[in-house]
């Protein structure tokens, strides 16, 4: 399996539980490979060096079909390779999500079903857009509603 960048391989940025379960194929094209590239190079390894601990990546590339399976939008980021879901061993979720916004260069930042009394809960997704188009928007998401900033601030 070919990498992504240094510490990013193919194979973790498309792999998917439920895509194997159900025979879905989540193979990306050579421009979705080329967008997680750019993903991996701006934003995880980034995160990588900083924190100096091994990032997690839950969710990744979602072709359409597989958007479908599980209920995400086909319109997704995900679905374009812009998009990664992640958290860093031993790491405050909300800390990771607000290193990335005071420091990095993205497209949408979302802080996910993230408990504060519970550093370790939810997990952070964070897009990038390698057009150069990328808005810098931080968003938190509880399952049900979408709220402005990261965490309760
Ligand atoms: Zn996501």
């Amino acid at each position: 399996m070919g990498h992504m960048s240094a510490n990013f391989t193919l194979q973790e940025m498309t792999r998917s539980q439920t895509a194997l379960r159900r025979g879905i194929d989540n193979t990306p094209s050579e421009a979705h490979i080329a967008s997680m590239k750019a993903l991996c190079d701006n934003v995880l390894e980034r995160v990588r060096d900083n924190f100096k601990r091994p990032v997690t990546v839950s969710s990744g590339f979602r072709s359409v079909q597989l958007c479908k399976a599980i209920g995400s939008s086909a319109k997704s980021q995900h679905a374009k390779g812009e998009a990664a879901d992640f958290e860093v061993i031993g790491c405050d979720n909300l800390a990771v999500a607000e290193w990335i916004r005071d420091n990095l260069e993205f497209d949408q930042l979302i802080l996910e079903f993230y408990d504060e009394t519970d550093p370790s809960s939810g997990w952070v997704h964070c897009s990038y857009r390698a057009d150069g188009e990328n808005r810098k928007q931080c968003l938190s998401y509880d399952g049900e509603r979408y709220a402005k900033g990261l965490g309760k601030a």
